[in-house]
């Protein structure tokens, strides 16, 4: 179960400090939803009717979450929604953000998952204040297709240029995030081989999971791994790449001429949760250990009774301790969890 990195991990001084679970994992990734709105309504994860749900905690609350986690190890966090460029005030948290350091004296690796509508005038004041990465959701190259899936008319235009902004102000890797859908978006495959190639940006197809508000998930929508490799190949003959690390969630691919990178993330076909490193805070301030966890548990709550940060500490190392070995998804007796994607942060 231990990955290189985890068991030197094991044998630093500092790893007593470590938030690790009962089955031996050290959780070094946090993601923090700042809201649970919205401007896209994309197809697949919202009924379309209904908004936010969950309370916004104010930046300072999160902030101090974020300090307790860093000084329990955390290494990586990604601000997630709803849709985080929506909340004002974000940029101002990413310079907060990059002001804190590692167990081990390094900068913190930050990251944001947008849906890029916001990004062509958020781009830069983002990377001047301290951002590494971004990670923009696109599920269709063809801008009527995205229209479809986003039901918002000018998206396109916008996360395109955001795409763009982005690469330009240094933002690096830029990623395209794609969520495939069988029989919607699944002609998409071979037109994201090429934008990664022609953008110069690292496309990641993610497989679609029991996540969504309006219950239509089923094994059969679910576009695979192998499906999505195979597609590309008939385009052009892809090779893999090696892991950064062992708890990465993408399998990573180049095409044979070393041209465009494409990422799959397969927790549907292939599960990775023996190496899950992360945890995640909604945006109403509760720990969610696993996406298909049952329960949430309130660290904003313990927060406003006044705990101290040793009180905190002891909560969050007791909540981490018992994180679910693994998903069900597919299995018989799989329950969905009751908050959806959006409201949970993905
Ligand atoms: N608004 C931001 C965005 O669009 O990236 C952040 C939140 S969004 C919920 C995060 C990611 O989750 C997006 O890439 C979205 O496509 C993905 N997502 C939403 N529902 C999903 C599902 N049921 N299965 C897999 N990915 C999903």
């Amino acid at each position: 179960m231990f990955s290189n990195r985890q068991s030197q991990l094991a044998q630093s001084p500092i790893s007593l400090m470590r938030l690790c679970d009962k089955h031996g994992r050290y959780i070094t990734d946090v993601r923090v939803a700042i809201t649970d709105r919205c401007n896209y309504k994309c197809v697949y994860c919202r009924t379309g009717n209904d908004g936010a749900q969950y309370a916004e905690l104010s930046f300072a609350e999160y902030l101090r979450i974020v300090r307790l986690l860093v000084s329990l190890g955390i290494e990586k966090v990604r601000i997630t929604g709803g849709e985080p460029l929506l909340r004002r005030g974000v940029v101002e948290f990413v310079r907060e953000l990059a002001k804190l350091q590692t167990l081990d004296g390094r900068k913190l690796d930050l990251a944001i998952t947008t849906n890029g509508h916001l990004l062509p005038e958020m781009a830069e004041p983002l990377a001047q204040a301290g951002l590494n990465r971004i990670t923009v959701s696109m599920d269709a190259v063809d801008p009527q297709k995205f229209a479809r899936i986003t039901r918002v008319s000018n998206g396109h235009e916008n996360v395109l240029a955001g795409i763009r902004a982005a690469k330009r102000v240094g933002l690096d890797p830029v990623k395209v995030n794609c969520v495939l859908l069988r029989g919607f978006n699944e002609d998409q495959i071979v037109e994201f081989g090429k934008f990664s190639r022609d953008e110069g940006v690292v496309v990641r197809f993610i497989e679609f999971m029991p996540l969504e508000e309006d219950r239509v998930w089923s094994p059969g929508i679910v576009v695979t791994l192998d499906e999505i490799v195979a597609k590309l190949s008939e385009f052009k003959p892809l090779k893999p790449l090696p892991q950064h690390t062992a708890s990465e969630t993408a399998r990573r691919y180049t095409f044979d001429d070393g041209v465009g990178e494409i990422g799959i993330i397969a927790p549907v076909s292939h599960p990775f949760c023996g190496h899950c490193s992360r945890i995640r805070i909604t945006s109403d301030g509760k720990i969610r250990t696993c996406l298909f966890s049952l329960f949430d548990h309130d660290l904003y709550g313990v927060m406003k009774r006044g705990a101290d940060d040793d009180d905190l500490i002891r909560f969050v190392r007791g909540v981490v301790e018992k994180k679910e070995a693994r998903h069900h998804i597919g299995e018989p007796g799989f329950i969905q969890p009751s908050r959806s994607m959006v409201h949970i942060g993905g």
